[in-house]
């Protein structure tokens, strides 16, 4: 692409690293937000620089949290004896819209996938192994994508809670396998939650 501007060719490359975002897309969006009141582009970049400097991990559940402990992990009505364990806050988000949940999360922020690099040890996984070993909690839900990686991350941690005497179960797949939990409809999440059953029926 041959840019007559130094600053627009710099926003579209920027703009590009984005996922999904070919060239073409990029130009197309920067022309956008140049077209718009000043104002309104300003208010975007503000809304970004925010987002990655305050931003927060919530110490508890490592969900994101604009405070040190996230508002879930915060309400007393909560009950802290089951934890179901997702992956990242997009499936805090899908569960928490069914209204079928009131326990608590663990995010482990992302699946164990030997082909991308990511192991054991760069989930949150000690973490919530660390909140058992307290006792407090009675069940962990697995509530992970049924794709090769979310059973081989489920199994792992299934393994290193096998010697204690906690109920782990896994939700109802009325999700299709490979599908994301975050497309799954509310009613469907909802009821697989409900109809959760134990993990070791699922293998
Ligand atoms: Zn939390």
């Amino acid at each position: 692409m041959n840019f007559s501007s130094k600053l627009l060719e710099n926003a579209v490359n920027e703009v590009s690293q984005l996922p999904g975002i070919g060239k073409r897309t990029a130009l197309r969006l920067v022309l956008h937000l140049l077209k718009q009141p000043a104002n309104h582009t300003h208010q975007l970049s503000k809304a970004l620089n925010n987002l990655v400097d305050e931003i927060k991990l919530c110490k508890k559940c490592h969900n994101i949290s604009d405070v040190e402990v996230c508002e879930i992990c915060a309400n007393p009505s909560r009950n802290n004896e089951i934890i179901c364990v997702v992956e990242d806050v997009r499936d805090v988000m899908a569960i928490e819209n069914t209204a079928q949940f009131k326990g608590l999360y663990h995010v482990l922020g992302g699946k164990i996938s030997p082909i991308e690099g990511i192991g054991p040890q760069n989930l949150t996984i000690d973490s919530l192994i660390e909140k058992i070993k307290i006792g407090a909690v009675k069940e962990v839900i697995f509530a992970l994508s049924s794709t090769i990686e979310g059973d081989t991350t489920n199994f792992y941690i299934f393994k290193q809670l096998e010697k204690y005497t906690i109920k782990t179960s896994t939700i109802a797949r009325g999700i299709a396998v490979g599908d994301e939990l975050e497309y799954a409809d509310e009613v469907t999440l909802g009821r697989s939650i409900i109809n959760r059953i134990p993990f070791e029926n699922s293998l």
